[in-house]
């Protein structure tokens, strides 16, 4: 089959010829159709510190899919060959204190398909049924291969209750965006997405009734302000890992208000922790989504009208990747998903 390698310990990825994977008694084989390229991936493709240390090499990369069922282990109930799918990503153990009561998600041996372990850039995927998420027919393959990063947005912004709540998004990314676009869903009332990248911040607005702000022109107490916010805002999405976006955030909230962090900063960065506990504010990290209740949610909100379709900015066949990985890293784009057929 045709993979997506990450064959050599330097810059790059590569399109090669592997063996289909074989599977267990507790496996599916996937038929790949189309794939999401993750920030993630880029971090891969451009060999930085932490894929160095972190992915294995040879490794097929990525992991956000949509495919279909054509193989089942032996001992496989409840799924069919021909079943449409896509799947949860995070690989997890069995053992721990978190998996055994039920919180998979903060299973502290998960492994990552297209990180750890084989991935979903290829024709064809292993992954434990328990993993399989399958999709309903409103949701076609290109909306099922970034459900991964959806599941990002959409656990963040599920961290607090945001009905009749203003809502402070910061980095217009494509999960910021998404998120941004489920606080409207769920009955927010001003979604404010801040970004210092205008592309970024016009492809906001054509996704999801938000107030776009770029903060290199316009100061974010200027926007209270104008939407007639009296204190500020309630609940923070941080998306960017910026220093400066998280201090504007803290600065802009209410007391008492809430921040869910999914942006990674660059290394150790100063906080102002006074700020912080004078204004009573709770944060709480976020990583990955809930195991399966977040691909719940997701997929009842995907049904009942969310739209973030406008998220994907660029479609490619597979062979184009080389292309993609370029558009990716140029910042400029929503998200591009690439075509296995
Ligand atoms: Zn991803």
């Amino acid at each position: 089959m045709k993979a997506l390698v990450k064959a050599k310990a330097e810059p790059g990825i590569w399109m090669e010829d592997r063996p289909v994977p074989e599977i267990g008694p507790d496996d599916v084989l996937i038929r790949v159709r189309r794939t999401g390229i993750c920030g993630t991936d880029v971090h891969i493709w451009k060999w930085d510190e932490w894929a160095a240390r972190t992915v294995p090499v040879p490794l097929v990369t990525g992991h956000e899919f949509a495919g279909e069922i054509v193989e089942l282990g032996r001992n496989v109930t409840g799924l069919a060959v021909g079943q449409r799918c896509s799947g949860e990503g995070h690989l997890i153990g069995r053992t721990s204190r978190q998996s055994r009561s039920g919180r998979f998600h903060l299973d502290p041996d998960t492994r990552g398909i297209g990180v750890n372990e084989a991935g979903a850039f290829a024709e064809y995927l292993r992954l434990p049924a328990f993993n399989v998420v399958p999709l309903p027919d409103a949701i076609d393959d290109e909306i099922g291969a970034i459900l991964d990063p959806l599941g990002n947005a959409v656990h963040t912004a599920l961290s607090f209750d945001l009905v009749g709540e203003d809502v402070l998004v910061t980095g217009a990314g494509p999960i910021g965006i998404m998120a941004a676009a489920v606080a409207r869903h769920v009955g927010a009332r001003h979604v404010v997405i801040t970004d210092i990248n205008p592309d970024r911040l016009a492809l906001a607005a054509r996704v999801a009734d938000v107030v776009p702000v770029n903060v290199g022109d316009e100061d974010l107490r200027a926007v209270v302000a104008r939407l007639r916010m009296t204190q500020g805002f309630d609940v923070g999405l941080e998306m960017s890992g910026s220093q400066a976006a998280l201090d504007q955030m803290v600065e802009n909230l209410v007391m008492g208000g809430r921040i869910a962090l999914l942006g990674i900063p660059p290394g150790k960065s100063p906080v102002d922790w006074s700020r912080i506990v004078f204004k009573a504010i709770t944060i709480k990290g976020v990583y990955g989504r809930e195991i399966f209740e977040t691909w719940y949610k997701m997929i009842a909100m995907l049904e009942n009208g969310l739209d973030i379709r406008p998220v994907i900015t660029h479609r490619l066949p597979a062979a184009r990747f080389a292309e993609a990985f370029e558009i990716m890293a140029g910042g400029r784009s929503g998200k591009i998903v690439l075509d296995w057929t």
